[in-house]
């Protein structure tokens, strides 16, 4: 956490349509869990803190990289207990569910609501939960220690609202021994500078030099790639 303020604070984020969102509260810095035996989180090149929740990471493993359909992912692992979960019902339609995590996105049970949540067990160790109208990946959570104080929720940094977004940095790599070669010299080394930078999504358009920073910040925050 060591990028996030000490003070109590909380994130929002969702699924892209909205069907699914979350709010997690994070208390400050005195009440957050230490990581039992992790490596110590650098603050600079000289410090380092202990290692409390919440952890956020860049993680390079095969399968998150399948499930989400990107090249990388990257996970803010809470406690469970810190995140609540507004969830639209398909029966009866529309309503809004407030949920636990473990209720909104926890292993699959016979009589769990009906709602925009699918969740996949991609092992017996963990179920994953995606939305099923617009198929933003949510969360990843392990059943190891999901009956006990331990239990944490992986959820997807991608899915934080925009304001949230900016308050995250990743402190570390997961399962970087399995990364992809390019995409871990893109992270640790650049890109050289001589990878072609087009301001928006059109290839025929290179960025223009008259436009700073904060212009660009006052653009649609949501303009997108369907927006060209
Ligand atoms: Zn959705």
């Amino acid at each position: 956490m060591a990028f996030l303020p000490k003070e109590a604070l909380t994130l929002t984020g969702g699924c892209y349509c909205k069907a699914i969102r979350y709010t997690i509260k994070i208390p400050a810095w005195d009440h957050r869990h230490a990581v039992p035996n992790a490596v110590e989180t650098p603050i600079s090149a000289t410090e380092t803190v202990e290692t409390r929740l919440p952890v956020v990471m860049i993680d390079h493993c095969n399968t998150c990289r399948q499930v989400a359909g990107a090249i990388l992912q990257s996970w803010l692992i809470s406690p469970v207990g810190w995140v609540e979960w507004d969830v639209l019902s398909k029966e009866p339609a529309d309503e809004t569910l407030h949920l636990s995590t473990i209720d909104a996105i926890g292993p699959v049970r016979d009589n769990a609501p009906s709602t925009y949540v699918t969740r996949f067990n991609a092992s017996d160790r963990a179920t994953r939960a995606f939305c099923s109208r617009c198929g933003t990946t949510l969360t990843y959570i392990s059943h190891k220690r999901i009956d006990t104080p331990l239990a944490a929720v992986d959820i997807t940094v991608g899915s934080l609202d925009n304001e949230s977004l900016k308050l995250t940095r990743p402190e570390r790599h997961a399962w970087f021994d399995y990364g992809v070669d390019w995409v871990k010299s893109l992270l640790t080394k650049g890109d050289g500078g001589f990878l072609v930078r087009h301001g928006e999504g059109n290839l025929s358009i290179m960025p223009s030099n008259t436009r700073d920073d904060e212009e660009i910040q006052k653009e649609d925050a949501h303009r997108t790639c369907g927006d060209w």
